[in-house]
């Protein structure tokens, strides 16, 4: 199974990603992290793409595709995988379809966690205080959850048109919207 993981900052990705990874044995493929690794040790991309991070801006799509597919062709085949962070354009969407179908894999659903904006800065804020990450300053935080809506709405359009978004309330205890999640997932299963 090829679940995408879609939530704009602040909605709970991370933490719904390692619920899911606990409880369904998924291999996790974050590209925020991997990026933050690549920037922490220095490496010729990290060098390169620092300051669109710093920036609060999207890295550009070639870097991004290059460094999944490096990371998927890495991976074991039959694992189940959650994607988390990608794709975040319509050029990632196809660029991934495009990878799977040479593998004969395929996604099988995007799962979108939904907050409203409002809300979601407030997170940001208080994220900001306690992790002091500089993409979380709250001018940064705004120029990338901006960033962020334009990409998310684009790719929710890719999966809504390939029938596989599933939209999920992402308000509320964190167990109770990782119920929601796997609710869904065994759902579709159910119907597929
Ligand atoms: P995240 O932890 O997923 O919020 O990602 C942190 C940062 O990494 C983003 O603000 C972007 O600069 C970069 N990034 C992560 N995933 C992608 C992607 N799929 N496309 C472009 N940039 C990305």
């Amino acid at each position: 199974m090829i679940v995408i993981l879609l939530g704009l900052i602040g909605a709970g990705k991370g933490t719904q990603a390692k619920m899911l990874v606990d409880s369904m044995n998924f291999l996790h493929i974050a590209t925020g992290d991997l990026f933050r690794n690549a920037v922490k040790k220095q490496t010729k991309l990290g060098i390169e793409i620092e300051k669109y991070m710093n920036n609060g801006e999207l890295v550009p799509d070639e870097l991004t595709i290059k460094m999944l597919l490096d990371s998927l062709n890495s991976m074991n085949q039959d694992a189940d995988l959650l994607l988390d962070g990608f794709p975040r354009t319509a050029s990632q969407c196809v660029a991934l379809d495009e990878a799977l179908t040479t593998k004969y894999l395929a996604v099988d659903y995007a799962i979108n966690i939904h907050v409203s904006e409002e809300i979601l800065l407030e997170r940001i804020a208080k994220r900001a205080e306690i992790e002091n990450r500089k993409d979380d300053k709250p001018e940064i935080a705004k120029r990338r959850l901006t960033n962020q809506q334009i990409g998310l709405q684009e790719v929710m359009t890719y999966y809504t048109n390939a029938d596989k978004l599933l939209e999920i309330d992402g308000v509320g205890n964190v167990e109770d919207i990782h119920q929601r999640i796997l609710k869904q997932i065994q759902a579709e299963k159910i119907n597929s």
